[in-house]
């Protein structure tokens, strides 16, 4: 036993020398049973099948749609294409090419993940080209670009609501009621009574207008510069796809839907912004706050 504690303390020793930059990257680290083959040797590969959906296939994989679509370019859509073989990740998290000159405990500070669990995770390898970023939610952010909510778009003034409403439930990582693990909420859940107006949040044309899974009735609505917005959970739908509206433009009432995050009535609002990578949520606390 005692044996085996100093086996471990040295490995921890080594770690901590290296992760101080004491000890040069490129050094093999010793391989002790406590690592783990790395996260990205352990993906394994699902065949979507005729019905499937990308929120369908994470639940299968207790996995988030947003690890799914950040493994896979091809789900980046919000569609799962019949046939197409999907990359699945042991846990949630991202995929991370290692910047030359970058070190693993640099892509540690710049996730806020802890460069032991990082390292533990990718089978202590010292100097990765690729990690698996556990924990993080795919985004551009997490891709290294920086993020649109600053520009604060006037494209975006407008408030889904008659009036300023209550936040049943923010954008992020939540740990739902009875569940022992936690959960992305991709909007935000704004208290509102059932039956009410849901406007449109600047002017664009509506890229969908139906029933979609856990959003229930949605309608998705893109603006110019980029953006695009939510509003999901909603009952009646009063606009088409490829109709164009403007700001303030009734275009459906809150309902209950689809599998609302929040147990009270109220809307479920998405603010998302185009990159390389598809449509991303973005925090629509910003967006709300910067209405004049
Ligand atoms: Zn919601």
């Amino acid at each position: 036993m005692q044996k085996l504690s100093l086996y471990g303390l040295a490995i921890g020793l080594f770690v901590n020398l290296w992760l101080s930059g004491l000890v040069p990257s490129s050094q093999a680290a010793p391989r002790d049973q406590t690592c783990l083959a790395p996260a990205l040797a352990r993906v394994t590969r699902h065949t979507v099948k005729s019905g499937e959906t990308i929120e369908g296939i994470a639940r299968q994989y207790d996995l988030i749609p947003a690890t799914l679509m950040g493994m896979n370019a091809v789900l980046r859509n919000g569609k799962a294409p019949i046939g197409a073989t999907i990359l699945i990740p042991p846990y949630n998290g991202i995929r991370v090419e290692v910047p030359s000159g970058q070190r693993l405990r640099d892509i540690a500070a710049r996730y806020k993940v802890r460069p032991d669990v990082l390292f533990e995770v990718n089978g202590c390898q010292t100097s990765p080209r690729v990690v698996f970023v556990p924990g993080v939610n795919w985004s551009p952010v997490s891709e290294g670009r920086s993020s649109v909510t600053k520009a604060n778009p006037a494209v975006l003034k407008g408030y889904p609501l008659p009036a300023n409403s209550t936040v049943l439930l923010g954008y992020g990582w939540y740990l739902p009621t009875g569940q022992g693990k936690p959960v992305f909420h991709s909007g935000i859940d704004l208290s509102a009574v059932i039956g009410s107006p849901v406007l449109a949040a600047g002017d664009g044309v509506v890229a969908f207008a139906a029933s979609q899974g856990v959003y229930g009735n949605l309608v998705v609505i893109n603006h110019q510069q980029g953006y695009q917005t939510r509003y999901a959970q909603l009952g009646s739908i009063k606009v088409k796809a490829g109709q164009t509206v403007n700001r303030g433009q009734s275009i459906a009432t809150v309902g209950s839907t689809g599998t609302p995050s929040s147990n009270g009535p109220h809307l479920h609002f998405e603010v998302r912004s185009n990159s390389n990578l598809g449509w991303v949520a973005e925090d629509p606390n910003p967006f709300l706050r910067s209405r004049p």
